[in-house]
């Protein structure tokens, strides 16, 4: 049984394409008596809309995969609650944007399968019951602890049984940081601004800040041994994405309009706690954190 732990967007997705037979979610500790099953309808890129119906898990013996599909920040305490019931060889996939969350959980449970994803598949939740396949993607798994890299090639077979693409990945780390560039790039201009990622490119506060916050993430990378990018390499990366999902609304937008935490902590605020580790000033990524958080409701 593949369990999921989080069933947000992107964990029924996942849900939704793996085998149905194979796969129950994790419920909340503090959740009322669950009902058997979780049921919702699913609008796929390919085959239109489906009704989904899939169990809540009855037992963790039962489990051969856990995917986790928490936010960055609820990661932690969830799996506090649930990897004491599991069986020391069952891999955990983490599916979170940004980084620290990942390092958080590998360095509580260093003897544990654990992996990361990072993925490109896009998901939301228009309505609470409704999941929408928004964006088809790639997804990359690599490990993050030695006893970890045994199971990749399982874990990879069995999340291609859903269809999507996903890749071995033995240096999961860079593709992280890959991902974390484009999000520190264009999530908090566009939570700032309250625009859909295009509209940040010719905004004055986007103008004047993206060569600093460059110059700070290229500094960060090369310190850390992730490539030595040019700070003109991150910017064109930055609004190409920018471009290229011109009319979306990102993730950190969609979590201050609905009031909801957003991940700048495992973001930019990431990158400051990075560079006080390694003494390299990061006044733009500090900047964005501080106006995010007076915009979010925690
Ligand atoms: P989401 O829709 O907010 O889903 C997170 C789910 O986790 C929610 O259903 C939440 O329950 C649940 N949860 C929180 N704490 C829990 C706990 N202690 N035990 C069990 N469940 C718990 O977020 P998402 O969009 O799926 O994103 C999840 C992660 O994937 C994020 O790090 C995001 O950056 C990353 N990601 C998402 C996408 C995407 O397209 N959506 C793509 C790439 C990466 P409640 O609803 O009850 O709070």
């Amino acid at each position: 049984m593949i369990g999921i732990l989080g069933a947000g967007s992107l964990g029924r997705l996942w849900a939704a394409l793996l085998p149905q037979h194979q796969v129950a979610f994790l419920p909340r500790p503090d959740a009322d008596p669950a009902p058997a099953t979780l049921s919702y309808t699913f609008e796929s890129i390919q085959d239109g809309q489906h009704t989904i119906s899939l169990p809540w898990l009855q037992s963790p013996d039962d489990l051969s995969l856990l995917l986790v599909t928490t936010k960055a920040g609820d990661t932690l305490d969830a799996l506090q609650h649930w990897l004491p019931q599991l069986r020391e060889s069952v891999p955990v996939v983490l599916f979170q944007n940004g980084l620290g969350s990942q390092q958080r959980v590998a360095d509580a449970w260093p003897a544990r399968p654990i992996l990361a994803a990072s993925t490109t598949e896009g998901a939301n939740r228009p309505e609470p019951n409704r999941v929408v396949h928004a964006g088809i993607g790639e997804t990359w798994v690599g490990p993050l602890t030695p006893s970890a890299r045994p199971k990749l090639a399982g874990v990879v077979a069995q999340l291609a049984t859903t269809g999507l693409v996903v890749h071995a990945e033995d240096q999961i780390l860079p593709r992280l940081w890959q991902k974390l560039v484009v999000n520190a790039g264009i999530n908090p201009f566009t939570a700032i601004l309250d625009c859909p990622n295009g509209d940040i490119l010719a905004n004055d506060f986007f103008l004047s800040h993206i060569d600093s916050l460059c110059n700070e993430i290229a500094e960060l990378m090369a310190a850390e041994g992730i490539g030595i990018p040019t700070p003109g390499e991150l910017r064109q990366r930055i609004e190409a994405v920018a471009r290229n999902t011109a009319r979306n609304t990102s993730s950190m937008r969609g979590d201050i309009l609905n009031r909801r935490r957003t991940e700048i902590d495992f973001i930019n605020g990431y990158l400051v706690q990075l560079g006080s580790r390694l003494d390299i000033p990061t006044p733009v990524n500090q900047l964005l954190t501080d106006k995010v958080k007076q915009l979010s409701p925690h």
